[in-house]
């Protein structure tokens, strides 16, 4: 497997840093504001920081536990990325009874959502 390096946020920032995995203890903190960085996953790609929408979803995604790891064969896994995808997803799982943290990994809907109002 190798080095992989992967991927740490600010959310407050918007910002992400490509960083070697090491310790969990170790703490690491924002160059820009010091913040503490959330680790976010070796998949994780990030939105430009001008997307304040994108990261309001990477930051609903983290904050439920949900990070951003690739596949066994390399690819990132899906994630919603627009709150069109989230709206989506939280919609199945309320009319579906599945936990939201589940509903948003899903890739695709099995059925039509309503998305309006
Ligand atoms: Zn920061």
């Amino acid at each position: 497997m190798g080095y992989t390096r992967t991927s740490y946020v600010c959310l407050p920032c918007r910002a992400s840093y490509k960083q070697h995995h090491g310790w969990e203890s170790e703490e690491r903190r924002c160059p820009r504001c010091a913040g503490t960085l959330v680790y976010a996953g070796s998949g994780f790609a990030a939105p430009p920081r001008r997307d304040v929408a994108a990261w309001r979803t990477v930051t609903l995604l983290l904050n439920a536990g949900i990070g951003f790891p690739k596949t066994s064969c390399g690819e990132p896994r899906y994630r919603p990325r627009t709150r069109r995808e989230v709206r989506e997803r939280r919609l199945w799982a309320h009319r579906s009874g599945e936990p939201l943290e589940r509903a948003l990994l899903r890739r695709e809907i099995p059925w039509e959502p309503v998305t309006a109002r």
